[in-house]
């Protein structure tokens, strides 16, 4: 985002500070680093998949996140869609791996009054079949991780016919110069094939660097919001000078990416605002648009 708005964000936003506790040991979090025994369905860098020691029914799984968190309301939205699409793939998974599915449920409590008895997120991912036995109690229903392997195996292997959408890629670090091989990557991973086509028909003479949201909130409120400064920032450096609807568009989609990272709009609509206020003299603040290519420096 070629703007510098460091003064703006303190006339537009109350500045909270963010006090990150220390996550509390658990046994997901063993789970996840390892040292825990466990009967593993899928990993990935945000999520982890695999089976109940108190099955419902055999296949049972559960979906959580690598980081900590406490409940659904903790889980980051990108973290979430992440989960989701695991739980989805296990789901279609279950039939090819030979267990019976007549369907499925997918089930998340939170809170101890909701029925949460582990205290790092979870989302269960349950076969139902027509006349199943009624449900024993939980204790009732628990085995060894050892004796859950072979089914683990079934639906690893059933998974790698069909895995869940892969993790995008981690984009290039602030300031770093971007190869435009890495671009096209980035366009692919984030649903934008016209703009790499734009890009590919006639790269921009400067090399691209992203400077984040500069002047904003990188981290906010824990969560990051450097895919949407990054994504806004490469809109703006392949744009033609007098591009207007395409600025538009490119402000657009920041406030909506920067809504969908958040889960929240408050913040994704100041951005918005603050992006399209104007030039600097309207805002007495250093800042340039830089929507469209420069040549390079000399
Ligand atoms: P909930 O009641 O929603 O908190 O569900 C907790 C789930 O975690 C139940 O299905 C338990 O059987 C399961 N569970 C508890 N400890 C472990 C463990 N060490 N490995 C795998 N599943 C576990
Ligand atoms: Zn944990």
């Amino acid at each position: 985002m070629k703007l510098r708005l460091d003064r703006l964000v303190f006339l537009l936003l109350p500045v909270c500070p963010v006090v990150h506790a220390a996550p509390p040991p658990c046994v997901f979090c063993e789970i996840v680093a390892g040292t825990r025994e466990h009967a593993l369905v899928h990993r990935d860098d945000r999520v982890l998949a695999f089976l109940s020691i108190g099955p419902r029914n055999p296949g049972h799984t559960l979906v959580v996140p690598v980081r900590h968190a406490e409940t659904f309301g903790d889980v980051p939205p990108d973290t979430l869609h992440a989960m989701t699409d695991v739980a989805r793939a296990v789901a279609a998974a279950f039939p090819r791996a030979g267990l019976r599915c007549d369907g499925y449920q997918l089930q998340m409590n939170n809170g101890r009054a909701a029925g949460q008895t582990v205290g790092h997120a979870h989302l269960h991912v349950i076969p139902r079949f027509a006349g199943e036995a009624p449900a024993e109690p939980e204790e009732a229903r628990r085995v060894a991780p050892a004796a859950l392997a072979s089914v683990a195996a079934r639906l690893r292997a059933a998974l790698a016919a069909d895995p869940p959408p892969a993790p995008r890629p981690p984009l290039p670090a602030l300031g770093e110069e971007v190869p435009l091989e890495r671009i096209r990557e980035i366009c692919v991973a984030y649903g934008l094939p016209q703009l790499w086509r734009k890009i590919e028909r006639d790269p921009p003479p400067r090399p691209f660097r992203s400077d984040g949201c500069t002047g904003w909130f990188d981290d906010w409120q824990g969560v990051s919001l450097y895919p949407a400064g990054f994504l806004h920032d490469l809109k703006y450096w392949a744009g033609y000078p007098g591009e207007d609807v395409e600025r538009l568009v490119a402000d657009a989609e920041l406030m909506i990416d920067v809504a969908r990272l958040l889960g929240s709009t408050a913040m994704a609509e100041t951005m918005f605002r603050g992006v399209r206020i104007g030039g600097g003299e309207q805002l007495n603040a250093p800042f340039s648009w830089g929507f469209g290519r420069q040549p390079p420096r000399p």
